[in-house]
């Protein structure tokens, strides 16, 4: 490299503050940036392509290239050296551009004549906003420092875009985070809510991304990162030892806090010209840049721990805390990366739907979600990054997807599914107190399945005759300590008071698999569905089953019992399990408490094995619920908090059809009570279908029970059994098609 050549990124940046003081257009600014970056590269072409939607971008500005290629030139992501940097992210630095990979010609812009080919994307903090290139006619390698310096004035680029300085006048750039985005996610919760977004981490905003006096950045950065350091020391000293997860995300913490690397890294960001907070944002930036290709789950969730850090000094530098003073607004929809059940309990009933970028469908924040009723929607891309606190958000639970300030016809064609569902909910409450009575005179029985305390007004709402399920793992999962025995007893005398008479099924802890307790120490298992789980956890260590059986007919008070033992796979276990509350009533009777007056215990069918059990079995169980959750993902071996393989497999399958209804045809010849108590008892064609194939208990969702009475109400079984019979003798793999024709002409 030629002195000539050389490229200071400070003098550059110092140019572009200039830039930026002057009162213009956000054209013009574009242009004389353009100018600038390519005089001080000494290079012949300077170019900024910008994001016009998802994936084509745009020529926004340029010096070298022809004018009117400004804003008539796109490219689809991918497509050119220009998009291949987009989709990448990556620099692409060439001094034969013509040559290299993915090189596309663009008469209309004239750069045949451009050899070198320098290209960096512009992002903030993993949002990509365009690409900003350098050309010139000398076949020549950019250096290091040019590179670097092109990726800093990138970033700052990003910076002032976040700030609007580039809308207006030529229409360069519309206004970030205004533009209407659709996530398509997954289901979390089913169910549609219109509202306004509430951040959950609200975002941190950088006003002034170049330095002034670098010297005095770097004392400020040497500042916040010391007191980051003294307030994670003051977390660790204070955390609970037996909190093991916590203390160990904040080991990681330290570790960052201490790291040489990071430092060094921030204050050649710094030495190069930019502010500590921007400093600190272009390795976090890196750092999302990185988590976005990491496929290691432990990894990844490092960065992820890296980043919380990141945003900590960015709080402590900029002085903005998490209390914005910002009112949450009506009908909020809260939208995170990701949250823990006992924040979003916290939340409670006052959202009105929840977006998050990450989550499972098994996730504890799910099952919350679940349980509270709140349609969300998970593995919505980046929709922390695009959200504003306030902005307009519709979630459709049902589809997984969440539509972020969507136009006018989106709103309206919402709104109209809206106002259908609502017309049904009058309808429903209007048949509340009526039983599930089909027409042709069978009578299902519609329970509902719970598990937190503020399930319990549902129990009167919704016409739910009963309990079918209580999820017992809930209350240990939405606290970091084990519940202590009085505070359950006492927890599930309510739900029994509520209740009022009507039965209650309580289930034992089923924790393992996806349900770790924050608290436990967590086992390492290949496949932790098919693991320790559930009633092998309480078998194999039953001082908390026991714990927990105590707490059931101390709760009791003398009243009756019912108490389901999850994921029994074969006799012996249903066996043990009994004998375990067989002695847990001896020894409350030795202590001359009430026990009490009659008790019922039963077992989940979770397990294809347990459908071949003995005739001795069934005989001895009080009663079987099938957990169609389970059962289905062990039938099919589809997992099922798989995005890929969960909806592969259709429940209405003849096979799966067929093995339901042999389960039926034994408890009915062994004159064993049956219920079901998966998710499709709530989903009213699957329920109909049940009900054909003799299922007479089903047991679901509170908001459930309305579609499925109704439905059940207006249908003849005999005509869909009928269906389902001819379906299966005509070969179909699923009765679906032929069942939803039959029960649409019902509707
Ligand atoms: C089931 O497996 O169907 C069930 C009801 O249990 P869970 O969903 O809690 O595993
Ligand atoms: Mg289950």
């Amino acid at each position: 490299m030629t002195d000539s050549f050389k490229t200071d990124s400070r003098q550059m940046l110092g140019r572009l503050r200039a830039v930026m003081a002057e009162d213009a257009g956000g054209q013009t600014r574009l242009n004389q940036i353009t100018r600038l970056i390519a005089e001080e590269m000494h290079s012949e072409v300077c170019s900024i392509y910008l994001f016009r939607d998802e994936d084509t971008l745009e020529l926004c500005a340029t010096e070298g290239l022809k004018a009117e290629a400004v804003h008539q030139t796109r490219m689809r992501l991918g497509e050119g050296l220009v998009g291949r940097v987009a989709r990448t992210g990556s620099v692409i630095n060439t001094d034969d551009a013509p040559s290299a990979p993915g090189f596309r010609f663009m008469a209309e812009t004239g750069e045949e004549a451009y050899s070198s080919f320098l290209g960096v994307l512009i992002q903030r903090l993993g949002e990509k906003l365009g690409v900003l290139v350098v050309q010139s006619k000398q076949a020549r390698l950019f250096s290091d420092e040019e590179v670097y310096a092109v990726e800093v004035v990138a970033m700052v680029l990003a910076e002032m875009a976040e700030l609007g300085a580039f809308v207006g006048e030529g229409a360069a750039m519309s206004a970030l985070h205004s533009q209407p985005v659709m996530f398509r996610g997954g289901c979390g919760q089913e169910g549609h809510a219109q509202g306004h977004v509430w951040l959950h981490e609200p975002r941190v905003v950088v006003t002034n991304p170049i330095a002034e006096d670098p010297a005095q950045e770097l004392e400020r950065l040497h500042e916040a990162v010391e007191t980051l350091r003294v307030g994670v020391d003051r977390m660790l000293n204070s955390a609970v030892a037996g909190e093991k997860d916590h203390l160990d995300v904040l080991e990681t913490y330290r570790m960052f806090a201490n790291s040489k690397g990071w430092m060094r890294r921030m204050e050649a960001n710094i030495d190069s010209g930019l502010s500590a907070e921007a400093a600190v944002e272009k390795e976090q930036s890196a750092a999302r840049a990185r988590m976005s290709q990491v496929g290691d789950a432990y990894l990844r969730e490092r960065l992820h721990d890296l980043d919380d850090l990141s945003n900590r000094l960015l709080r402590i530098l900029t002085g903005q805390g998490r209390e914005t003073g910002a009112e949450m607004p009506p009908d909020p929809i809260l939208v995170a990366r990701n949250i823990g059940p006992a924040e979003l309990l916290d939340y409670g009933r006052s959202l009105k739907g929840i977006v998050l970028e990450e989550g499972a469908v098994g996730s504890h924040a799910a099952i919350v979600a679940r349980a509270l009723a709140i349609p969300l929607v998970i593995h919505a891309g980046r929709v922390t990054t695009e959200a504003l606190n306030g902005d307009l958000m519709l979630v459709d639970g049902d589809q997984g997807i969440a539509h972020l300030r969507p136009n006018e016809t989106v709103v309206a064609a919402f709104r109209d599914k809206m106002a259908m569902q609502a017309q049904a909910q009058e309808r429903y409450a209007s048949i509340r107190e009526l039983p599930a009575e089909t027409r042709c005179g069978a009578r299902v029985k519609l329970k509902m399945n719970a598990g937190l305390m503020a399930d319990l007004p549902s129990l009167e709402g919704s016409g739910a005759e009963g309990v079918g399920l209580f999820r017992t793992e809930l209350q240990f999962l939405i606290r970091n300590y084990m519940p202590k025995r009085a505070e359950l007893s006492e927890l599930y005398a309510r739900v029994m008071d509520a209740a009022k008479g009507q039965r209650v099924v309580f289930r034992t802890l089923d924790i393992g698999s996806d349900k770790v307790l924050p608290y436990m120490k967590p086992t390492d298992e290949p496949n932790p569905a098919m693991g320790w789980r559930a009633v092998r956890v309480g078998l194999d260590k039953p001082g908390v089953m026991r714990m927990q059986l105590q707490a059931l007919i101390r709760a009791a008070k003398g009243r009756p019992l019912t108490v389901m033992f999850p994921f029994i796979a074969q006799h012996d276990e249903f066996t043990a399990a009994r004998a375990e509350m067989d002695k847990a009533m001896a020894r409350e009777r030795i202590l001359g408490h009430p026990v009490p007056e009659r008790i019922e215990v039963g077992a989940m069918l979770e397990t294809p094995a347990l459908a071949f059990a003995s005739d001795d079995f069934y005989a001895q169980v009080d009663f079987v619920s099938v957990g169609g959750n389970d059962l289905k993902q062990f039938f099919f071996a589809a997992d099922r908090e798989n995005e890929r393989v969960r909806r592969r497999y259709d429940t209405l399958n003849v096979s799966f059809l067929n093995f339901l209804e042999g389960i039926v045809y034994r408890c009915a010849t062994l004159g064993t009570p049956l219920s079901f108590c998966g998710e499709d008892a709530g989903r009213p064609v699957e329920a109909a279908c049940l009900a054909a194939i003799g299922f007479r208990t089903l047991s679901m969702r509170p908001a459930s029970i309305g579609p499925v009475k109704s439905l059940l109400r207006a249908i003849d079984l005999g005509d869909l059994r009928d269906i389902i019979h001819a379906e299966r003798a005509r070969g179909a793999q699923s009765v679906r098609e032929a069942a939803m024709e039959y029960l649409r002409a019902h509707l």
